[in-house]
């Protein structure tokens, strides 16, 4: 890692620390995006050394961020063994995140549905409606909120949370899954969840934990980073000062994630090899090849299992969920 100071005054408002407002920053690394090859573009990883949050910079106007993200990046299963095999995988995989939010709901007193911002095609909301619960789905994509309402049978919107037409108050439970590390401003969107939930409302929130041992390890080449979509990098304690400082009280930690943590430590070993990365770089594959290569990354996925639990364990796990109230 090299250390280079950058002088505030040539720094635009946006690239001011979104935590802490400062201009004073080193550069960690440079990096692209490994996983998608979406630009052959290189970007500075730095750090703010007031609050040392890690973020990319400059950031990424909001068109050059658009070409980052791939059309199908979020998962639709197709009909094939592979994609059914990966359709029952997630299912399976998903069943720590509806645990830790039914956890959520029957604890919290205030009544309304559950939205989940960035659904994506909403398997997630999917497994909660058939367990009975009240549920609503927010996404960015269009393509996205079709699926969710299409394939998964969940009421979807497509937009963004702060200036999504809901009405205050409405919702128990707001739910983000690695969703505040691709914004510009985190902030807002747990700003308008606060006002979105009713009194003693819960908010759940999972992002890559940026103080791992993952991280230690793989240095750059950590899956977590993901250049350029991540614009943020969050540690454990500057996601629980985020939400801290828009109204909320952290009740709950959680390190480990079945579906997250093994698997990106294998992304992190091989991004070659994610199944993800190689449908959207559009790797030319037979279904034989593929099923091959996915039992190969599912194989790595395991053997990381064991190192992984251990990471959680000692609370520097690879991602961090929390669960918050509302003040
Ligand atoms: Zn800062």
């Amino acid at each position: 890692m090299t250390e280079e100071a950058v002088p505030a005054e040539v720094i635009r408002e946006a690239d001011l620390c979104p935590a802490c407002g400062s201009a004073s920053l080193r550069t960690l690394f440079h990096g692209t995006d490994r996983l998608f090859g979406t630009t052959a573009s290189y970007f500075e990883v730095v750090e703010c050394t007031e609050c040392r949050l890690m973020r990319l910079f400059p950031q990424p106007t909001a068109a050059e961020l658009n070409q980052y993200y791939p059309a199908n990046y979020w998962f639709a299963a197709g009909t094939d063994t592979a994609s059914k095999l990966e359709d029952f995988y997630r299912r399976l995989v998903l069943g720590d995140h509806v645990r830790f939010v039914e956890k959520a709901i029957e604890g919290t007193k205030a009544a309304g549905p559950l939205l989940d911002v960035g659904c994506g095609g909403g398997l997630f909301l999917r497994l909660l409606r058939e367990r009975g619960r009240k549920v609503m789905g927010l996404d960015f994509s269009l393509e996205a909120a079709r699926t969710a309402w299409g394939v998964n049978r969940v009421p979807a919107m497509c937009g963004t949370l702060s200036k999504a037409p809901l009405r205050p108050g409405a919702f128990s439970v707001i739910t983000m899954f690695h969703v505040l590390e691709h914004l510009y401003d985190p902030a807002g969107y747990v700003e308008a969840a606060h006002e979105l939930l009713a009194a003693d409302g819960r908010l759940v929130v999972q992002v890559p934990n940026a103080a791992s041992w993952q991280f230690l390890l793989f240095g750059q080449n950590w899956n977590g980073i993901d250049v350029p979509r991540h614009l943020v990098n969050f540690k454990e304690k500057d996601l629980v000062a985020l939400v801290e400082a828009c109204g909320f009280e952290v009740t709950r930690r959680k390190f480990f994630s079945l579906r997250d943590n093994p698997a990106g430590m294998a992304t992190s070993i091989s991004a070659a090899l994610d199944p993800m990365g190689r449908r959207v770089r559009g790797v030319p594959e037979s279904p034989g090849i593929r099923l091959l290569k996915d039992g190969v990354y599912f194989g790595l996925t395991l053997l990381c299992l064991p190192f992984t639990v251990i990471e959680a364990t000692c609370r520097a796990g690879s991602t961090i969920m929390i669960e918050a109230r509302k003040k």
